[in-house]
């Protein structure tokens, strides 16, 4: 009996020290640690990424600039309720969203307006934005796939790829009260390259490609966040295939899954279809935080 307490003590230590080598740190209580680790992390040469359910995700970069991803907060079942406070997420310096859909352009509008921090995102998504007069021009600036961006400073570097998906946008018009579906560009992915050369892919939403391949080629990526629920886009065995075949990133985060009914694929699924694998998996809960 203590012997097998023993082992397992043991084993919890060597997961420990095997985290710490890898710059790896898990913060159980975002909401208790998210003012403290605001303050550690600028000058530190760290990243933090916050994952708040769905793809919602805050990142701090390693001179502190705060980038949101697909900001659904206020209305995402899986955000912790002290994060539908769009004040929670502190200072705001630049708003990225994959693609138009409800569940990723979320509360990016008010996000926007709030901190006077443009909200980049497929061209013709920010041209709907722009057009209904939702947000002004700078704050709705427009690119595209393969377009790199600095507006954070020449030393984080924000690139627009691919995502097999789609991106209507659906509004409802004020003077008739009933829904319009409107243009809303291409769906895209994200990857960031911060100060440090550390490089993150964050996915969006995606069903499975042969391109990705291509993407891991160019850009490298260290880090994916990897959408997991099946439906709409990768299930977990998809998501594992691009992991392994494609993509094979130091580190995964699964992400997209359990938000509605549709989405079923779950992270145990997702590391279970792995199986062998050089990717570590981070199967962290919404408000959970990573520093690499
Ligand atoms: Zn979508």
């Amino acid at each position: 009996m203590k012997r097998a307490v023993l082992n397992l003590s043991m084993k919890i230590m060597h997961t420990i020290l095997l985290m710490a080598a890898i710059g790896i740190v898990f913060a159980a209580d975002a909401a208790a640690q998210a003012q403290i680790s605001d303050k550690k992390i600028a000058g530190t040469g760290k990243i933090e990424v916050l994952w708040l359910g769905q793809s919602a995700t805050r990142i701090t970069t390693v001179s502190g600039k705060v980038i949101v991803i697909d900001p659904f907060l206020t209305q995402n079942p899986k955000t912790p309720p002290q994060y539908k406070n769009l004040d929670a997420l502190g200072k705001v310096d630049l708003i990225l969203v994959t693609h138009a859909h409800g569940d990723h352009l979320g509360d990016g509008v008010e996000l926007a307006k709030k901190n006077k921090a443009p909200l980049w995102g497929p061209a013709g998504l920010d041209q709907s934005l722009q057009t209904l007069g939702l947000l002004p021009p700078d704050l709705a600036p427009r690119m595209n796939k393969s377009g790199t961006i600095t507006p954070l400073g020449p030393d984080i570097k924000i690139t627009m790829v691919h995502a097999e998906h789609s991106s209507e946008l659906v509004w409802r018009n004020p003077a008739t009260g009933k829904d319009e579906t409107l243009v809303g560009g291409e769906p895209g992915g994200f990857i960031i390259e911060f100060e440090n050369g550390f490089k993150l892919y964050h996915m969006g939403d995606t069903g499975l490609f042969g391109d990705m391949k291509f993407i891991a080629e160019y850009y490298k990526p260290d880090l994916i966040m990897i959408p997991i629920g099946g439906h709409f886009v990768m299930s977990p065995k998809d998501a594992a295939y691009a992991t392994n075949q494609y993509l094979k990133p130091k580190f995964a985060i699964p992400i997209h899954y359990a938000t509605f009914p549709q989405l079923k694929g779950t992270p145990q699924e997702y590391i279970q279809a792995l199986g062998k694998t050089s990717t570590k998996v981070f199967p962290i809960n919404p408000g959970d935080k990573l520093t690499f």
